[in-house]
């Protein structure tokens, strides 16, 4: 794993509280993945972690990363992520930065803080830091 700026119980008790996060706080740095070849395979070791930093379903992620590549996959026990096919470390965290900017980045004050809900056909991504809703387009 790459830069964490927070502990990670710090940031384990950020995520799970409900409160509102200040517009001072620090933004979190977001790991890129890390991924393992496994056979004809491509294995993203720290799948959940990345997912609980930013409070995303893994299984909607892996959906966006699937549909994006045109590939299979699953999540294996762990709660990781298996891509049936190989693929490179660089572009699949290409189309995850990609996720980041489309579905967790506010586009009001750029903060990382979010959470993604769904309104019958529609998405709202709201920001945690100064409260914005942003409707946004699935592509999963
Ligand atoms: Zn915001």
């Amino acid at each position: 794993m790459e830069i964490l700026k927070l502990g990670y119980d710090e940031l384990l008790e950020r995520l799970y509280s409900k409160l509102p996060l200040r517009r001072t706080e620090v933004a979190v740095e977001i790991p890129r993945l890390e991924t393992e070849v496994a056979g004809i395979h491509t294995r993203v070791k720290n799948f959940k972690l990345v997912c609980e930093i930013i409070n995303r379903d893994p299984r909607l992620v892996l959906r966006y990363l699937l549909k994006s590549m045109g590939a299979k996959g699953s999540l294996d026990r762990d709660g990781n992520a298996v891509v049936h096919q190989n693929v490179s470390k660089a572009s699949l965290n290409k189309l995850f930065e990609k996720f980041i900017e489309l579905y967790v980045k506010c586009p009001t004050c750029h903060s990382y803080q979010s959470e993604l809900r769904r309104e019958g056909k529609i998405w709202v991504l709201k920001c945690l830091a100064c409260g914005a809703e942003t409707t946004v387009r699935p592509a999963w």
